[in-house]
């Protein structure tokens, strides 16, 4: 048992609690009434839920600020990307290096859950990575959404690495891993790609993650299909209410009102694509008209960190970008 004491305000997410007191349970779970225990001291502090980082890419915390990384195009940035990746070889143990960094800095910042979209496969089933993650986590005690993504990968192949995968992590009983399928973009992947990860998440019952609208993704949707990212997503299936779209930087006011209506949610990730100058989501928007609007920090190879709290002070800071408006 763990007593935590005295902290100034206890934020239940839907409740404040002044000078609560929070008491947990051997299983880790919240409980009520008297309790013996070791206590916590929490004079001058605010006790609130483990936060969620709704979008990372654990990988890069391996990739940190390598030089020609910085501040360049999305379409520069990814292939130096993945020439670091294809140099150093990404494999279980580079996987679960990598993951076990980007969880600690968000256990150290308060995030308790971190959804991670992984892009970079080696040749097989890669239900190893996943298990390296997901490993990662369990040593940690933070609570993993593995993201089984693709980037260019074959489709068949991905769609039967997501059902390995989902085979060996899914259904965990304690909810301490779940399991997702993802493409990375309309400017990565194709329909094909986009229909069978959708079959498996289907069979499986898992959500299903994707990027939007950030610089890249806006260009090569119109260069290759002469449309608009969300116009490709929606004709595919992939605008419904199982679905996440990080990013969602370059969006018009209709645009915002389709994805409202899909009933879709988004993460909004201001620590990677400020500094990269990728482009700002209008988070405020998209709130105000119902959608549900985590906080990402997004890979380290764009954002060069993986603090949430840092990001969630940047994204008041760049708010004002995009004025709400006035009723
Ligand atoms: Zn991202």
């Amino acid at each position: 048992m763990l007593i935590v004491r005295g902290a100034e305000l206890v934020w239940t997410g839907s409740a404040e609690l002044p000078g609560g007191e929070v008491a947990c349970g051997s299983d880790g779970r919240v409980v009520t009434g008297p309790v013996d225990g070791d206590v916590l001291d929490a004079s001058g502090c605010v006790v609130t839920p483990g936060l969620v980082n709704a979008h990372h890419h654990l990988l890069q915390t391996a990739f940190r600020t390598l030089p020609g990384t910085r501040g360049v195009p999305m379409r520069d940035w990814l292939p130096r990307m993945a020439a670091a990746y294809a140099a150093v070889g990404v494999d279980d143990e580079l996987a679960h290096a990598a993951a076990s960094a980007g969880l600690a800095e968000a256990l150290l910042c308060g995030v308790t859950t971190v959804a991670d979209h992984h892009l970079t496969w080696p040749a097989g089933d890669g239900v190893g990575i996943a298990r390296a993650v997901a490993a990662a986590a369990g040593d940690l005690g933070a609570r993993l959404v593995f993201v089984r993504g693709s980037a260019r990968d074959d489709p068949q192949e991905a769609a039967a690495s997501a059902d390995a995968i989902a085979a060996a992590l899914g259904g965990d009983p304690t909810g301490m891993v779940q399991v997702a399928v993802g493409p990375a973009g309309v400017h990565s992947d194709g329909a094909e790609t986009f229909a069978l990860l959708g079959d498996v998440a289907r069979r499986h019952g898992l959500r299903r993650r994707t990027q939007a609208n950030e610089q890249v993704d806006v260009e090569v949707a119109a260069q290759r299909y002469g449309r608009r990212p969300l116009e490709l997503l929606d004709e595919w299936g992939w605008l419904a209410p199982d679905v996440t779209i990080a990013h969602l930087c370059d969006v018009t006011g209709d645009e915002i009102a389709r994805v409202a209506a899909a009933g879709v949610s988004a993460t909004h990730a201001p620590g990677c694509d400020v500094p990269m100058g990728w482009g700002v989501a209008p988070a405020a928007a998209l709130a105000d008209a119902g959608v549900p609007v985590g906080l990402g920090t997004s890979g380290g190879g764009s954002n060069d960190a993986g603090h949430l709290l840092a990001d969630a002070r940047l994204a008041m800071q760049v708010a004002p970008r995009h004025p709400r408006p006035r009723l």
